[in-house]
């Protein structure tokens, strides 16, 4: 979607798929739902259909036409993994991952079953690169601790958490197989608190087991208020991206050629219709 983020721990974002259905009460307040819906019915805009889930298959090559490298956050405006996208469409978006290793990529679910399924399985090539880190989403115990159990199962080079919004203690955790965590607290209207001690003890079980340790924000209503400092400092820890050089463009451009389009095979036909979404508690 954007060659630049103002998300802290990425530099920008790529959404071959866009929409998603809420699954669990780090949903409550989606970013990316409340931005696609108020595009809803507004004529050739990409949020048209609002969060409507859709394939985007004209995206799927524009990694490769960036002039540099960079850290990008797949499907920032949807889930990869949710039920309605084909496993074929999640190997061609995989399968680009592949072929542009100059640039670090981020996975994010909340669907870390399938997500493991398949990285044992149709992703194996995709989970042994390393500069393709693969993630899962935690906001509390009851849905967010399984998905780290999944995680860890999973055959990947790079395991990451994103606990945000964190909504509860966690309590002690055991990070074990895990390179990277990302905390931080909701944010904008509505948003649910988050106390210093989760946080801290979210620290403590990095150190424990060396996970590199990223603070992203308190949040909170105006979340530039409240900062991103913890103790008297900033916490921007991650893994080594890749160092692989971009090749020339005229080569960037060959490789777009020779790849049999995977936007072929697909067309952006809505995968469902949303009906309004009870929200999760
Ligand atoms: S899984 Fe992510 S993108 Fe999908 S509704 Fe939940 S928060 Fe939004």
């Amino acid at each position: 979607m954007s060659e630049h983020s103002t998300i802290e721990w990425t530099e920008a974002t790529w959404n071959p798929v866009r929409g998603c259905q809420k699954i669990s009460p780090g949903c409550k307040h989606c970013y990316a739902e409340t931005f696609a819906e108020r595009f809803r019915g507004v004529r050739g805009h990409p949020y048209e259909h609002g969060f409507d889930p859709r394939l985007v298959p004209d995206k799927l090559l524009e990694p490769l036409s960036w002039a540099s490298p960079k850290t990008v956050f797949v499907n920032s405006m949807s889930d990869l993994f949710q039920d309605v996208v084909p496993d074929g469409y999640i190997m061609a978006v995989a399968e680009v991952m592949l072929r542009t290793p100059w640039h670090t990529y981020q996975v994010l679910t909340k669907r870390s079953t399938r997500m493991e399924a398949m990285l044992r399985t149709r992703l194996r090539s995709a989970a042994a690169a390393s500069h393709i880190w693969w993630g899962v989403s935690v906001e509390d115990r009851k849905y967010g601790l399984p998905r780290i159990d999944d995680l860890r199962k999973s055959p990947a080079q790079i395991r990451f958490l994103s606990i945000e919004p964190l909504l509860e203690d966690l309590g002690d955790l055991d990070f074990r197989g895990i390179d990277w965590v990302i905390v931080g607290g909701e944010s904008g209207a509505g948003a649910r608190p988050m106390k210093k001690e989760w946080v801290k003890a979210i620290r403590r079980s990095c150190r424990n087991a060396h996970a590199r340790f990223f603070f992203k924000q308190w949040g909170g209503i105006q979340k530039r208020r409240y900062g991103r400092t913890l103790d008297g400092r900033t916490y921007d820890e991650m893994p080594a991206q890749s160092t692989i050089q971009i090749p020339p463009r005229q080569e960037r451009l060959k490789l777009i050629w020779r790849s049999e389009p995977p936007t072929a095979d697909w067309s952006e036909a809505p995968l469902v219709q949303l009906k309004p979404q009870p929200v999760v508690a």
